[in-house]
């Protein structure tokens, strides 16, 4: 079923755990994600950026095919479809319009007060559909840390309902670090007191993500994990099958390997979890 994150991120918080964010950029890593998680029991945020929208056709592409891979696939996990890093009041109204379930407005190149006023606009016309809504405040490359009065003025004029904080995390490839301010983080839970969300989580350790949990992570983003893990398996499957051009052979051989990521981030981020 397809439902917004506040309930699930509620609960995530209480209990101490988080729910993984895949990004998702076709039809097959949606199907592979999601069957992962459902046999994991977990609940699943299926993230979709801006590009990846334009890639699979549109909005609406993407919200049938993900309704109808739930029903075909009988997914019996709660899925959360999620617009990633929209930079526009417009593109978050396209989204909630065609059915997507959150959306996060990435508004933090701006002013805090233009942050502020975009985030609020996006919320009102969210909230009429029942839709949650993320925001950033901060710069996710590692360049400007989330101040403390910043974040926690920034909740309390808006009522976000979840809140990424730059902590020293960053998109990509970590080529240094990663360094990331936990203490920062502590302190920015107990202040804005709402589930918070890790971006650039992928290349983190295990310690490292159970310590972003402890203080407040309950949404994580995982995406060049699987970019990564997906197109090394089919590179390989290429080397040692150099006569094969069926796009299903090719495409699938990267399944494998996608299912192993969602499953030992879910290990990971559920490992508090009472079943
Ligand atoms: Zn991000």
């Amino acid at each position: 079923m397809l439902v917004n994150s506040n309930e699930l991120l509620k609960d995530a918080l209480k209990g101490g755990y988080a729910i993984g964010a895949y990004n998702i950029n076709n039809l097959e890593w949606a199907k592979y994600i999601l069957e992962a998680c459902n046999s994991d029991k977990s609940p699943v945020i299926l993230a979709v950026s801006e590009k990846s929208i334009s890639y699979f056709g549109g909005y609406h592409v993407v919200h049938s095919t993900i309704k109808s891979l739930i029903n075909d696939l009988n997914i019996k996990v709660p899925v959360v479809l999620h617009l990633d890093h929209a930079h526009s009041f417009i593109s978050c109204k396209n989204a909630i319009d065609a059915g997507f379930t959150s959306v996060m407005i990435d508004a933090s190149n701006k002013s805090l007060d233009e942050n502020i006023k975009e985030t609020n606009e996006v919320i009102s016309y969210a909230k009429k559909k029942n839709v949650s809504v993320e925001a950033e405040v901060g710069a996710l490359d590692g360049s400007l840390y989330t101040n403390l009065n910043d974040v926690s003025s920034f909740v309390m004029q808006t009522e976000v309902d979840t809140v990424a904080p730059a902590i020293g995390n960053k998109h990509g490839v970590y080529k240094d670090g990663p360094n990331l301010d936990f203490e920062l983080l502590g302190a920015i839970c107990k202040s804005v007191k709402i589930p918070l969300v890790l971006h650039g989580a992928s290349g983190l350790d295990e310690n490292k993500i159970k310590t972003a949990i402890f203080c407040g992570v309950c949404k994580i983003n995982i995406n060049t994990d699987l970019q990564i893990a997906w197109t090394s398996a089919v590179r390989k499957y290429l080397e040692y099958n150099k006569d094969v051009y069926d796009p299903r052979l090719i495409i699938g051989s990267g399944e494998a390997a996608i299912k192993k990521i969602v499953h030992e981030k879910n290990k990971i981020f559920l490992s508090n979890r009472a079943f």
